[in-house]
């Protein structure tokens, strides 16, 4: 056996995969050879290293939840009772939250779609453009006024409550609002609340 054939051999020596006197024949040549010797240690270090990280890439460390929640401190952790329920379904908690996600970004594409839409008792003297309402200078409004994606410029007067649902609004000095201004973004309360009932219920789950 010469040292070409030698080397050729050593993959399948390592991996128990030699005939028994092709094993020989190679081993007889290791012990005459010290190029080859080293050569195959090498090889066989490597591949212990190889399998090491494979194993373990296979084969999660199943302490793995257990050594984080070890790190939180002990009073957050009493604090945080839906930390026991995480540690009990993993697998629910990431899918619940992969799920809000998904939703967030679908409810927020939807709103992108979705058009300007104005209520209100009394509408004359308002400017109702594409995405924007314009209360203007002078103008008085009767009445609440909601309106849903899109934006409010008020210049004018509202003698009632003013609503901006998905939208914005702007006040400038002139304007004057006699009830109360509110905004509500209705995607992100509504991922707000499906988080809080999540954990709030979370403790008591089985
Ligand atoms: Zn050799």
């Amino acid at each position: 056996m010469d040292c070409k054939q030698a080397v050729s051999l050593m993959h399948s020596l390592l991996d128990d995969d030699l005939e028994q006197s092709s094993a020989l024949e190679l081993k007889e040549h290791m012990l005459g050879c010290p190029a080859c010797k080293e050569h195959f240690h090498q090889l066989e270090s490597t591949e212990q290293l190889l399998y090491g990280f494979n194993h373990r890439l296979q084969t999660p460390s199943p302490d793995l939840t257990e050594r984080i929640l070890k790190a939180i401190p002990e009073k957050q952790k009493q604090q945080a009772a839906w930390l026991k329920w995480v540690k009990r379904h993993p697998a629910i908690t990431v899918a619940a939250v992969f799920v809000l996600v998904m939703m967030g970004s679908a409810l927020s594409m939807w709103n992108a779609d979705q058009q300007m839409i104005v209520k209100g008792q009394q509408l004359d003297g308002v400017i109702i453009e594409e995405n924007k309402v314009i209360i203007p200078n002078g103008k008085v409004v009767k009445g609440d006024l909601t309106i849903h994606n899109g934006l409010a410029e008020v210049y004018g007067d509202v003698e009632g409550n003013v609503t901006v649902v998905d939208g914005r609004i702007f006040q400038a000095s002139t304007a004057h609002i006699s009830g109360s201004v509110q905004q509500i973004d209705e995607a992100m309360s509504w991922i707000w609340y499906q988080i809080t009932n999540l954990f709030s219920s979370a403790p008591s789950a089985k």
